[in-house]
């Protein structure tokens, strides 16, 4: 299993693909386009990013990411207050895409991501071995990367703002940080090569 033969994604070079020191790139010897890469950081670090992010995404949600001030009245919004807000305001297409990007894609990511990485870590403490769902999640999470979940995630929640500035004096709250951090951590995690997963196999 350590001889395994893949095709440069640029250039469609042939590479026999070998196990990387951590943090080290595999480049093609042709055109020099990146082709794998092992993480500086292994999984049992990861799943405690993971962890925190989860944590984090909590507090973003719970409370309020604006206090509007109307007419001289403070009122408080969550991001899920202001998706209900903008569709029963009729713009409901925008608050789909809202909890699509800030909510639905980010935690499904993340709870895939922790049950992946607590396999990969069980298995390299040896004992476990691979689950039935493994692949299957692990494709499907890599099929939904190259949405750029960081990019998307950050649209959503600006998008949510100015249609909330649009109707008030915002001031931000607790949530906004949050979600900030949020945006920091999620950028972290995304630096994780999910293919590495492929090479935990409880040997
Ligand atoms: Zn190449």
């Amino acid at each position: 299993m350590t001889e395994e033969l893949g095709a440069c994604p640029e250039c469609d070079a042939l590479y026999r693909r070998r196990r990387l020191k951590r943090g080290e790139t595999a480049r093609c010897p042709r055109c020099g386009a990146r082709l794998y890469g092992r993480s500086r950081i292994g999984p049992d670090q990861m799943l405690g990013l993971v962890t925190g992010a989860l944590l984090t995404f909590i507090i973003a949600n719970a409370y309020p990411i604006v206090v509007m001030q109307v007419q001289g009245v403070s009122n408080s919004a969550t991001l899920s207050g202001s998706i209900v807000t903008l569709w029963t305001e009729g713009r409901r297409l925008m608050a789909v895409l809202v909890f699509a990007t800030t909510q639905l894609f980010p935690l499904l990511d993340l709870l895939a991501m922790t049950a992946l990485l607590s396999v990969a870590v069980r298995m390299r403490q040896g004992g476990a071995t691979r689950p039935v769902w493994f692949a299957p999640l692990l494709r499907f999470l890599q099929s939904m990367r190259p949405w750029g979940m960081t990019e998307v995630f950050m649209l959503g929640v600006l998008v949510a703002l100015v249609k909330l500035s649009n109707m008030a004096h915002i001031l931000p709250g607790v949530a906004l940080w949050a979600f900030g951090a949020l945006t920091i951590l999620l950028a972290a995690i995304l630096t994780f090569d999910l293919r590495s997963l492929w090479d935990e196999n409880g040997s």
